[in-house]
């Protein structure tokens, strides 16, 4: 597994802390490089989340999902669910789940045979490197092996959720049990090496510093230049509602949040071009202000959100596409719907 040596590239570190004594010069350039490139197209995906499990072998302090309501969707129920994506117009489906104890390979490629059974072409996006790593372990294989039979079995990309913060010590605090750093990264090189695009997410606003945090992006970007695996970054801000870690913390403040996005799009240029901004986990107001501090892009349609939902967010769980063009368009930019890994589908110039 890849070595990580950031701590001690300091000198990059102190270079970048510098962008939070000026917060107003760090949207403008954040602004300006957006605008560089992505100019004024503002990008949607049409997807639909389906969580199959809260049932999870981990005990995540920040995670209000698990054994909310202790329920397993049937293959009939993915299956519904998956029609019902196909027939709003959904290009993807986002598939994750709690760990359940005894998942193993086979476990996760029939989810991934229960949606190709339906649809050859909708892109699935599935399994966190969490989930990767526990079939995996559950089937005694390399993980290599392991993204290898999934992708046989129809995984087009896998989502970089269970980053959390790239620091072995905030995740020992945090998610003790979860994957470590360098396996983290593993994981995601060990995709993009078999051609299994990516994404990358930071859940910040809890007990890590703002040097945590740049850790994590300078991680992020280094892995980009090593591998271009990577499609999208997504900040997402830590909700403190139902669970031990909100008693610590209360989360970030908004103008923190549009920081974050600023100094992620300042630090990943060039390498990555797409930030996201999670109207789920910010609001939409928040995510219309952000795509004046660095993002440019403003995530999917989802249909259903069960874990911000579970810890807080009040952001509702579906938006619908009129309200995702309307979102975009009052805030002065042009709509795109794009595909998972963003080619462009549909451009909206006018009404
Ligand atoms: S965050 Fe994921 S892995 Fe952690 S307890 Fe919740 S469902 Fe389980």
């Amino acid at each position: 597994m890849g070595e990580i040596v950031l701590k001690s590239e300091t000198i990059e570190l102190e270079e970048y802390k510098s962008l939070l004594s000026n917060p107003y010069k760090t949207f403008r350039q954040a602004d300006q490089l957006r605008r560089e490139i992505c100019g004024d197209e503002v990008s949607f995906v049409i997807n639909r989340n389906i969580n199959f499990t809260d049932r999870c072998i981990n005990r995540c302090k920040f995670c209000s999902f698990r054994f909310r309501k202790n329920y397993l969707l049937s293959k009939e129920e993915i299956a519904k669910k998956v029609e019902e994506a196909l027939d709003y117009g959904c290009t993807e489906v986002c598939i994750q789940g709690g760990l359940l104890e005894n998942a193993n390979l086979n476990f996760y490629i029939d989810i991934l045979q229960t949606v190709r059974d339906i649809s050859k072409s909708i892109h699935i996006h599935a399994f966190s490197p969490m989930e990767v790593f526990h079939a995996a372990r559950n089937s005694k294989m390399h993980v290599e092996d392991v993204l290898r039979e999934l992708k046989r079995a129809g995984l087009d990309s896998i989502p970089g959720t269970a980053a959390e913060i790239l620091v072995d010590e905030i995740r020992e605090e945090i998610c003790p049990e979860k994957l470590k750093t360098s396996e983290w990264v593993f994981v995601i090189k060990t995709a993009h090496k078999l051609g299994i695009p990516t994404t990358a997410t930071m859940m910040y606003g809890h007990i890590e510093s703002w040097e945590d945090r740049i850790e994590h992006l300078l991680l992020i970007k280094k892995i980009q230049q090593e591998t271009h695996g990577i499609t999208e970054f997504i900040p997402l801000p830590f909700m403190p509602k139902n669970n031990p870690l909100g008693k610590l913390s209360s989360g970030s403040s908004g103008f923190e949040d549009l920081l974050v996005i600023a100094i992620a799009r300042i630090i990943l240029y060039p390498e990555i071009k797409n930030i996201q901004a999670s109207w789920v986990k910010l609001g939409k107001k928040l995510v219309q202000a952000s795509l004046y501090t660095g993002a440019n892009d403003v995530g999917g349609t989802l249909m259903e959100e069960n874990i911000s939902k579970a810890a807080g967010s009040s952001s509702g769980e579906f938006l619908e596409v009129e309200e995702i063009l309307q979102l975009i368009r009052t805030a002065g930019r042009i709509p795109v719907q794009r595909s998972t890994v963003y080619e462009p589908i549909k451009r909206f110039d006018s009404d």
